[in-house]
């Protein structure tokens, strides 16, 4: 779902709705009535939005209309009621009105507003349908006989006998109430879970992507830009904890004679099977392997270890010779093997990954000009 049907769905919440019960049968004040829902739903709706200054605007408001609805609406009694019984309890009915709510408002100043919203508009919806439906309905039946010639007597106690169901008026119209609210809910709990299942579906691509940006394709391994990452990463925690960062850099031998002699698809395969291998002897949580780029690879080991890097080195060429893959264009074995540079020590405040490099690459070719298949873990 987009933000927009979300804040349209704001925008239309009603927690009171309008029911063909609440009509009083006098246009007048059924317009009015309607008026000071629409407030009230207004009112509900700062709550959601937890717009405080917008709460105190629409407050001000729906008190304002109230006490000129009243106004209307007594002016409506007196011309019929007079001094009747009827008039003087439904006054005092308005009356109560408006320090109730203020009271409320009182009480909960220094509690959140949410809570004082939550307790005024409670206060606000039950005595609204109890007014409405008890009180205003019996006024305007009786108001609405006289129109006819009625003695106010007379309409009284057509009124009293016509609403002598008012309480299962008020039933039902709670109960439909209810029926639109429950509907509501549910609808609204189906939209959550679906917006559940995209957001999960969102971060799981969002995973995937991630994952894609740190690997290389063909091998699996980290790519070179992660690479930079993480070892800038591991460099600044290595000069904060002292301890040993050690970085070997590794150029498989005769790789192109082995393209040129077997085809680049073998090619591909030799790079699989190395990368495998390189990933099950780094396999601790500090270990890193990288395919920095063609047939060169990056091994990064924050993690002190109890073999010294030279040695763990030498495993790894060893166990690259191991692997027998074919290379008869090389000059220096029957099988492909690798050159290895090693540099391992705990950074001083100077040092970054470029010394690191350096060193490595050094060591690296100097591994190479001494005849390949070999590890270089010193200047
Ligand atoms: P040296 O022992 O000096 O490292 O010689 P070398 O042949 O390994 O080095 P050189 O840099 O001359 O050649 C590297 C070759 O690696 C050339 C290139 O075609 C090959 N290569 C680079 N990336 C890939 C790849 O993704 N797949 C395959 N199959 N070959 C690749
Ligand atoms: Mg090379
Ligand atoms: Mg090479």
């Amino acid at each position: 779902m987009s933000a927009n049907t979300l804040s349209e769905h704001h925008d239309n919440f009603e927690v009171f709705q309008w029911n063909a019960n609440f009509d009083t049968g006098l246009a007048i004040i059924d317009e009015q009535h309607k008026r000071i829902i629409d407030l009230l739903n207004k009112l509900a709706r700062t709550l959601i939005k937890e717009d405080d200054i917008g709460f105190t605007d629409v407050f001000e408001q729906l008190t304002a209309y109230a006490n000129y609805h009243f106004e209307t609406e007594e002016a409506i009694w007196i011309a019929c009621f007079g001094d009747d019984e009827w008039l003087v309890s439904h006054q005092s009915s308005h009356a109560s009105f408006l320090p109730a709510i203020v009271d409320l408002k009182k009480n909960y100043a220094d509690r959140p507003l949410k809570d004082s919203l939550r307790e005024i508009l409670k206060f606000l919806i039950r005595w609204l349908v109890y007014h409405i439906i008890d009180s205003d309905k019996r006024m305007a039946i009786v108001v609405n006989h006289m129109g006819t010639g009625t003695s106010l007597a007379q309409a009284k106690k057509i009124s009293a006998e016509e609403m002598l169901n008012s309480d299962q008026i008020l039933i039902d119209t709670i109960l439909s109430m209810y029926d639109e609210l429950s509907a509501r809910t549910l609808k609204m709990m189906q939209e959550r879970a679906e917006r559940e299942i995209v957001t999960e579906k969102l971060s799981q691509a969002n995973r995937e992507l991630e994952k894609l940006a740190t690997t290389d394709q063909l091998t699996g391994l980290y790519n070179r830009r992660h690479f930079l990452t993480v070892f800038e990463q591991e460099l600044r925690r290595a000069k904060r904890e002292q301890h040993f960062i050690t970085f070997m850099m590794l150029d498989l031998d005769y790789f192109k004679r082995l393209n040129d002699d077997y085809g680049h698809l073998h090619g591909d395969a030799a790079l699989n099977q190395v990368s495998q291998k390189l990933m099950l002897i780094c396999r601790r949580p500090g270990d890193f392997v990288f395919r920095l780029g063609g047939e060169e690879f990056g091994i990064l080991l924050t993690d002190q270890n109890s073999i010294p890097s030279g040695e763990f080195a030498e495993t790894i060429r060893a166990e690259i010779e191991d692997l027998k893959i074919p290379n008869v264009g090389s000059q220096i074995a029957d099988y492909l093997t690798v050159s290895i540079g090693v540099i391992s020590k705990i950074p001083d405040a100077s040092d970054e990954l470029e010394s690191y490099m350096k060193a490595a690459d050094s060591r690296l070719y100097k591994a190479k000009a001494k005849g390949r298949n070999q590890v270089i873990d010193h200047d």
